[in-house]
């Protein structure tokens, strides 16, 4: 309905983002729904190719039917700056505030994926089980929400809460939410699409790894080298998840 969104006022013209990245994305939402990571909820954002203070993000679609006419640019208060009369995902402070704290930020998924739920509500973090996952590093952070909102419905809907999640994941590629799910960060879409399914992967692994006994984990430096070694390779991976989707209106 047009104008039902007036306070989302869009702030100011800004550049058409390059097409072949509102494509990547696009095709990013629905591999991560193919994939399992996404299902009605969760979602998938690239910073602007020519405005870094400008991000790209669906509009409240579910990741599996996005298509590039939903693609909207946010600047990073969370205000559309494109021209939409859709209305915006409620937690897309969760992308604008990890924006503004991490410069090195080019892409960011957040999903519910089942996974990783045991892991923040009982602490653990996630560690690199195997050499897919390198890109956890010295492990995931962790978010409690009741720190910052005291009881909520768990969401990130306003930009203070935004900013506590992004000072929890610090400078690293994944986040923890309790009772909610995570978040992951990467250098470009193609990276974190990677690192969203990997994160779900290790998870499940872990609890099964935990279950019978205590786990030797990836150090650090054997992380670091497994990381650089997969990025290479994510193209590869990228266009095997892309294959699967077979011919899709965009
Ligand atoms: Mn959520």
């Amino acid at each position: 309905m047009p104008g039902l969104f007036s306070s989302y006022p869009v702030a100011m013209p800004v550049a058409t983002p390059n097409p072949t990245l509102v494509e990547t994305l696009v095709i990013a939402n629905r591999i991560l729904y193919d994939q399992g990571i996404v299902d009605g909820l969760g979602h998938a954002s690239v910073r602007h190719d020519s405005a870094p203070g400008v991000f790209l993000l669906s509009c409240n679609r579910a990741p599996g039917l996005v298509v590039r006419s939903d693609i909207v640019c946010y600047d990073l208060d969370g205000n559309a700056v494109s021209e939409t009369v859709e209305r915006p995902y409620l937690e897309r402070f969760i992308h604008s505030e990890i924006y503004r704290a991490r410069p090195d930020v080019v892409a960011v998924v957040h999903s519910h994926s089942a996974g990783v739920i045991p892991f923040g509500v009982t602490g653990h973090r996630l560690r690199p089980i195997f050499h897919m996952a390198g890109f956890l590093g010295s492990g995931s952070a962790q978010f409690e929400i009741r720190d910052t909102g005291g009881d909520t419905d768990m969401l990130i809907r306003n930009p203070a809460l935004g900013v506590a999640l992004a000072q929890a994941l610090g400078p690293q590629t994944c986040v923890l939410m309790r009772g909610h799910g995570s978040t992951v960060v990467g250098g470009s879409i193609e990276q974190v699409v990677y690192r969203a399914i990997y994160a779900e992967t290790n998870a499940r692994l872990q609890i099964q790894a935990m279950a019978m006994g205590p786990v030797n984990y990836l150090t650090e430096q054997e992380a670091q080298l497994a990381a650089a070694a997969n990025d290479g390779q994510i193209g590869r991976s990228w266009n095997l998840w892309r294959q699967r989707l077979g011919e899709i209106a965009i």
